[in-house]
């Protein structure tokens, strides 16, 4: 299926010079919305995984469908002050400037294998905070799955090592 049909191209979005990449029209489509949680099942199926992660909160809108494909759990990964319970934290850099992502402490086994997702890597400080958060409560990152990747950003020398799948790049 060609996604890219999918994706609004939004010029100086949420600032000037910035050019936006809205998912939502894929989302907005059963159909595209189905192929592409499906691709993603099926890179997550060679890898035994065991739980999904993602970062709020375009990373829920992948995740949840995948672990519902596959019969398996999602942490949710969350700003500060958001999660109720016992958290680990970390602060990263993002595109648009500074943040701290938390994850409950109990959200992972330690051993478990996990698919981190998203919707986009830009420079890629939101994945590689995530990354730490697992690997902090001793999961094993086994695979990262991202509808859209902006090449020009260079987030993927963030992961290098790690199995990357992304369905469209720009
Ligand atoms: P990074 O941390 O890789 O620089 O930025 C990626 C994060 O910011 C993702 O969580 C993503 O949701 C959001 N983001 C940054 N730029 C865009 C964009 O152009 N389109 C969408 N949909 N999300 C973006």
């Amino acid at each position: 299926m060609d996604f890219k049909k999918y994706i609004a191209i939004v010029p100086d979005y949420p600032k000037e010079g910035i050019v936006f990449k809205d998912i939502s029209p894929l989302m907005n489509d059963g159909e595209a919305y189905k192929a592409a949680t499906d691709a993603i099942v099926e890179f997550a199926k060679e890898k035994e995984i065991d739980l999904i992660v993602g970062p709020e909160a375009r990373g829920f809108i992948i995740g949840c469908p995948v672990a519902y494909a596959l019969g398996i759990g999602f942490a949710p990964v969350r700003k500060e002050g958001k999660l109720p319970r016992e958290v680990v934290k970390v602060e990263y850099g993002k595109e648009y400037g500074k943040d701290v992502l938390t994850i409950h402490k109990d959200a992972i086994q330690p051993g478990q294998r996990i698919l981190i997702t998203d919707d986009l890597l830009a420079t890629g400080g939101t994945i590689e905070a995530t990354i730490k958060l697992v690997e902090e409560l001793g999961g094993v990152v086994a695979g990262i799955a991202f509808l859209v990747e902006l090449t020009y950003l260079d987030g993927r020398d963030k992961l290098d090592g790690y199995d990357v799948l992304t369905l469209m790049q720009y």
